[in-house]
């Protein structure tokens, strides 16, 4: 049997399958060839505009200019996500790209903030981040500056549906073959168990080497022909449906995502340039489809644009991610619902991998094992970020909350909270794409308060202490008044491309 790899196959054109498409031609392009096959009939999911500031190495990666990706996908700028009523109703915080202060070696500047804290000098300390400043001021500017303190980082929301074309576009004019058809059957060598050909429903067949399966929820390869296991992670995280509908947009642009808790989810607000994106994530368990219809639809702050739609799903993931010559990406991989809008990072974390590890000699079993390792790694840590939201709240409004607040957590998880809890410690697995900042912001902002600081921020006296955190909070508001608002920026910006 062949076992050089010259030519992929991606099943689906989702963003999952472009995203795939656009960066396997871009980095592999000369080495191999690529065909994606997507059926028209069965469509996109089509939702999942939200991303993480990483999407800019893939606009690096493929040499994107920004003012025209911004415009050709209608995208706004992301500086963070505000929870709303999580730690309880009516309570809100931030979790930006930022960071606080300026950290010391050795001790982050938040373990200045909690000895402040304790010697009664009380201050906000999202205040001390530039991105939460523009957040909230609803500012935005690419600040051009050597100083780290006045680094806004940022990531963008965009229309799912026209991000899918764009890559397409990337891609087809760069070789990429597309192939319009529904794929019927998939035919497995006998000898070697790999997957070898597609057969459409007109009879064509698609011969490949190795199959990107991004086929979505369905996972027609990974799932359907090689009865790959699901890990179901349900009883960390009980939502399992989701309600879209889009509205017409406001007057102003928010810099960020809005997740709104309500008794037995949440729903999210994500502005674009011309409409927002709304939905609510919720547990059927707890909500019927009209009772999540109705929270939804009286919830929107503007009109909507078309009929709600839904879309069921299972929390967890595939077991192993890479099965012979199969590597699933995107919602054929697994699933965490969208809080940190992590599902777009994992597609990207996913094509990159497969790159670093590609099989250009054929498919071993040291490069499957390492590839699975690691995806498993990273969507657990991505899991434990989500869990986490859930499990520090403080509500007592219905049994959905007071569940997750008595749930029998992830052992490294209990332990995260449990050192932060202590001393303010945080620590960082080298697989997890949410750093220190990130972990600390949802930690405080579901109302942790760590016992004790780091010993190097007792050195100061109360005097010198509260001179450190005025100075920090001038020099961090300094680029401010400077800076313009979203909007202005959009318009400036795009009209560049
Ligand atoms: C409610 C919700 C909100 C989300 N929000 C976010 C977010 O804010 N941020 C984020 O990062 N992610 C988000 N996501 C996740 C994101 O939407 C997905 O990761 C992303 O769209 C990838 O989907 P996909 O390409 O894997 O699947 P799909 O979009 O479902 O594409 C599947 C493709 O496979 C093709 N296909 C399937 N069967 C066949 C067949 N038999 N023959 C031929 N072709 C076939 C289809 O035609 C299609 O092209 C969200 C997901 C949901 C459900």
């Amino acid at each position: 049997m062949k076992q050089k790899i010259d030519k992929v196959v991606i099943v689906g054109g989702g963003t999952a399958g472009w995203m795939s498409a656009a960066l396997l031609k871009r980095v592999l392009g000369a080495l191999v060839d690529i065909e994606l096959v997507e059926s028209e009939e069965i469509g996109i999911v089509g939702v999942g505009e939200a991303t993480i500031p990483p999407i800019q190495h893939v606009n690096a990666v493929l040499g994107l200019d920004e003012a025209e990706f911004l415009r050709e996908t209608k995208s706004t700028i992301k500086l963070a996500i505000r929870f709303e009523n999580w730690r309880k109703q009516g309570d809100k915080y931030y979790h930006t790209f930022g960071a606080p202060g300026r950290s010391q070696p050795f001790c982050h500047f938040h373990h200045f903030w909690t000895r402040a804290r304790k010697a009664g000098i009380e201050s906000n300390l999202w205040e001390y981040d530039l991105n939460y400043l523009c957040a909230e001021a609803g500012k935005f500017a690419k600040l051009q500056v050597d100083d780290p303190l006045w680094e806004l980082k940022y990531a963008y929301h965009f229309d799912a549906s026209l991000y899918g074309q764009f890559l397409r576009k990337y891609s087809e004019s760069r070789g990429v073959k597309r192939t319009e058809g529904l794929i019927n059957d998939v035919r497995i060598n006998a000898e070697s168990g790999h997957v070898e050909s597609l057969v459409l429903r007109d009879g064509r067949v698609i011969d490949g080497d190795f199959f990107v399966d991004c086929s979505g929820i369905r996972g027609l390869l990974i799932h359907k022909k090689l009865g790959t296991g699901y890990e179901d992670w349900s009883h960390w995280l009980p939502c399992d449906r989701a309600m879209a509908v889009p509205t017409e947009r406001f007057k102003e642009t928010l810099p960020f995502t809005r997740a709104i808790a309500h008794s037995a989810g949440w729903q999210w607000r994500i502005p674009l340039q011309h409409r927002n994106g709304n939905g609510l994530v919720y547990s059927s368990n707890h909500y019927s489809d009209d009772e999540a219809a109705a929270i939804l639809m009286g919830n929107l702050e503007s009109q909507p644009i078309g009929e709600p739609k839904i879309i069921p799903f299972r929390t967890g993931r595939t077991r192993k991610q890479w099965n012979r010559n199969v590597v699933a990406v995107g919602l054929s991989s697994g699933f965490l619902e969208p809080l940190e809008s992590t599902s777009i990072y994992l597609i990207q974390s996913a094509v990159v991998r497969l790159i670093h590890l590609f099989p250009h000699a054929g498919v071993t079993a040291a490069l499957v094992d390492e590839y699975n390792r690691q995806s498993q790694t990273e969507y657990e840590l991505i899991r434990d970020f989500i869990i986490l939201h859930y499990y520090l709240n403080e509500r007592d409004d219905s049994q959905f909350w007071r569940d997750a607040a008595h749930m029998d957590v992830p052992q490294r998880l209990k332990q995260k909270i449990a050192l932060f809890r202590s001393n303010g410690s945080l620590s960082q697995d080298h697989l997890d794409i949410f750093l220190e900042p990130s972990w600390l912001q949802v930690m405080l902002g579901q109302g942790i308060v760590p016992q004790d600081y780091h010993p190097l921020a007792g050195g100061l006296s109360d005097a010198q202490l509260r001179e450190k955190l005025a100075n920090t909070m001038k020099l961090k508001k300094e680029p401010l008044p400077k800076i313009p608002s979203h909007d202005q920026f959009l318009e400036m910006f795009c009209k560049k491309a």
